[in-house]
């Protein structure tokens, strides 16, 4: 069956009430003019009133907000960026995190290899908004975001750019702008924009740092830049912001760390990922998995939990696929799990800040802003999920969207009425 046809039978389905009401909402009436969506890493729920965000904060208050915005788990940058353009857990969509084993291609896809993210088999359990939008006929154009330089189901936005993380964030605004100059014909009305500053401050320095604030001032700026040239082209009063983040920042350093060598022997394993939180693979020959989870809870390790991956608590839906390591490390917040190799040379420089861990932990919190004129005026709400996010972007476009994890609820929250 088709697509298009499984499309249409969900669509009867919704519409003769044979689904629950957490089927996808059906194409809305509203039909944004020009909708971006843009992205500031790592910009915590709470920056928005601990710094100084004069334009942000204006955006907020006069169109809708989610106090809170809680991201999926892993708490990291690519998995996030994925579930809120396809509306999928990462267990769904498949970027399970920036950088994970896939046993059936023997390979490690990696956030920063050219060759993951240009290549189409890593990304194809889920359909991005902009793939959503060119196959009804919206232009889509992305200025940066994971996933957006590679085909998906036969198709791509027709304007994207290979990241470039040098680019300073007004030339990237600068370069949205130019692509809304074009003719009628070429335009998109789907645009995504992203700025990654707030997140390398956050990384480096930490969330309390000065550093940090000055960087949310310089997003701030580029999204008042942003604003004024939409206003120059006439485009203000008529463009819908969606403005994200894909995760918060919590302080860390190197004195709180726990070593993998002190939980197993590590030459039995293949270590897949480190940090807030840690996965490991078991070699042929090793222990099974069962044991290795056994004999690290026999150590009770103090800020660490474990889990076989099947046993991962549900609510953080983290156990479905073979792209999930075996077993499943999760540190407190503020602590990281790192490998004893080279530490002495790393210790002085590593992160004071960082994401990853439980979605759940207060500092893990996102940002999420809509404005314009298909969404209310003045509305804020408590907590929302980011798998709600593409049903809103879907409606707000007036597009089906595809099957995926979220429901209607941001959708009755911020669609103007
Ligand atoms: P992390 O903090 O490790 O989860 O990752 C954040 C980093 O991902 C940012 O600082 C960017 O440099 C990088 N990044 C963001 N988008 C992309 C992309 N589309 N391609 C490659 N790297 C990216
Ligand atoms: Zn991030
Ligand atoms: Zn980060």
């Amino acid at each position: 069956m088709t697509r298009t046809a499984l499309r249409l039978l969900l669509l009867a389905a919704v519409l003769l009430g044979l689904t629950s009401c957490s089927a996808p909402p059906t194409a809305a009436t509203h039909r944004s003019e020009l909708l971006i969506l843009v992205s500031i890493d790592g910009f915590r729920w709470d920056y928005l009133q601990k710094y100084d965000a004069p334009t942000l904060r204006q955006l907020a208050a006069g169109g809708v907000h989610a106090r809170r915005m809680t991201p999926s788990f892993p708490s990291k940058t690519f998995p996030n960026h994925y579930t809120l353009v396809t509306g999928l857990y990462p267990q769904n969509h498949g970027i399970v995190s920036n950088w994970f084993f896939d046993p059936a291609y023997g390979e490690t896809f990696g956030m920063s290899k050219p060759d993951s993210n240009s290549q189409a088999r890593w990304w194809a359990g889920g359909e991005p908004v902009w793939i959503t939008a060119e196959q009804q006929g919206v232009r889509s154009a992305c200025f940066f975001w994971p996933g957006s330089e590679t085909e998906n189901h036969g198709a791509r936005p027709s304007l994207f750019r290979p990241f470039e993380g040098k680019m300073p964030s007004n030339d990237r605004v600068d370069g949205l702008l130019a692509w809304l100059d074009l003719p009628a014909g070429q335009r998109p009305q789907l645009c995504t924009l992203y700025f990654d500053l707030v997140d390398h401050a956050g990384h480096t320095y930490g969330p309390d740092a000065p550093e940090t604030a000055t960087a949310v001032q310089q997003a701030d700026a580029a999204i008042a830049r942003l604003l004024a040239g939409l206003a120059a082209r006439g485009l203000r009063d008529k463009t819908d912001l969606v403005i994200v983040s894909d995760h918060g920042m919590s302080p860390c350093g190197p004195d709180r760390i726990i070593f993998l060598e002190d939980l197993m022997d590590v030459n039995t394993v293949q270590v897949e990922s480190t940090g807030p939180n840690g996965g490991v693979r078991p070699k042929p020959g090793g222990p099974t998995p069962a044991e290795l989870v056994a004999a690290i809870r026999a150590r009770n390790v103090p800020h660490l939990r474990v889990f076989l991956r099947e046993e991962v608590p549900a609510r953080l839906h983290y156990s479905r696929g073979d792209r999930i390591p075996p077993v499943v490390l999760m540190a407190d917040d503020g602590w990281n799990i790192e490998s004893k190799t080279g530490w002495p040379k790393r210790a002085p420089t590593y992160v004071r800040g960082s994401h990853g861990w439980d979605p759940a932990t207060s500092n893990m919190g996102a940002l999420f802003i809509a404005h314009g004129p298909t969404f209310r005026r003045g509305h804020e709400f408590a907590d929302v999920e980011n798998i709600h996010v593409y049903n809103l972007l879907c409606a707000a476009l007036g597009l089906q969207p595809a099957p995926n994890d979220g429901d209607d609820r941001l959708v009755r929250e911020a669609l103007a009425r």
